[in-house]
């Protein structure tokens, strides 16, 4: 049973299931609130939990905005990730070959005066593609002895739906671009995956007991991968969450 619960601007959707402990989510990218709650479990209850929370729910709803503009591209006033660390974007204008930097937690873009939006993007899309161009063949080197196959071709796209594919015939790998704005465990585990499928191409039991064999943590990060969603628009939004035990309430 789903029920909307409305607390000034907040709406909750309220999901009541046969599950121990309230559990409260903020997705993005619009800062939508679901709650999933043990069956038994007040309104009272929900409503203040949700009370204690808005604060919670408002910082993330705003973190959320700062992306979407990141998504719409307002580069300006952005915030980039590189390997799941925020960077603030600073742009320089200057003459002279456009390049970018990273330096005290801040991604500096030397640009020509006037460079319009479209390739101040594309300047960064390759600055991005080069980084996991240049860190991607060292872990595939790694790999290669540990799992006992070789790859042949390393192709790094901007992919909507996917964080990686393989060419078992072919032995070549591809790989998002996407994967250099999260956490380096995503692409390492995404290598990983996309090796594995080079000896076994299906998800079988075959193929997560390779998984299990060779990076035993990789469900640890299959579950903070899904914790988000890649946008159509190419970034990735992690999805925040807390939790409230309601064990030892009397209701
Ligand atoms: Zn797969």
């Amino acid at each position: 049973m789903t029920e909307l619960l409305v607390l000034g601007d907040i709406s909750v959707e309220v999901e009541y299931k046969p599950v121990k402990n309230l559990h409260m989510t903020v997705y993005p990218p619009d800062g939508r609130v679901h709650i999933s709650a043990p069956r038994d479990t007040s309104r009272e209850y929900i409503r203040n939990f949700v009370i204690s929370k808005l604060r919670w729910i408002e910082k993330h709803r705003t973190l959320f905005r700062g992306r979407n503009r990141q998504g719409n591209h307002l580069l300006n006033e952005g915030i980039c990730h590189v390997w799941g660390i925020a960077h603030k974007v600073k742009l320089i204008e200057r003459r002279g070959p456009p390049k970018i930097l990273l330096n005290g937690g801040a991604l500096y873009m030397y640009i020509r005066p006037d460079t319009p939006q479209e390739k101040r993007l594309a300047l960064l899309d390759k600055w991005y593609r080069g980084i996991l161009r240049t860190s991607a063949p060292a872990l595939i080197k790694k790999w290669e002895p540990l799992i006992g196959v070789e790859i042949r071709g390393l192709y790094v796209r901007k992919m909507k739906s996917h964080w990686g594919s393989c060419n078992y015939d072919r032995q070549t790998i591809r790989l998002n671009t996407e994967l250099v704005k999260n956490p380096p465990e995503f692409l390492e585990y995404v290598i990983v995956h996309e090796m594995i499928h080079i000896i076994e191409p299906s998800h079988n039991q075959n193929f997560y007991r390779l998984m299990n064999k060779f990076l035993p943590s990789w469900r640890i990060t299959r579950k903070k991968m899904n914790a988000g969603k890649l946008f159509q628009d190419g970034n990735f939004y992690p999805a925040v969450a807390a939790s409230a035990n309601v064990m030892g309430i009397v209701l």
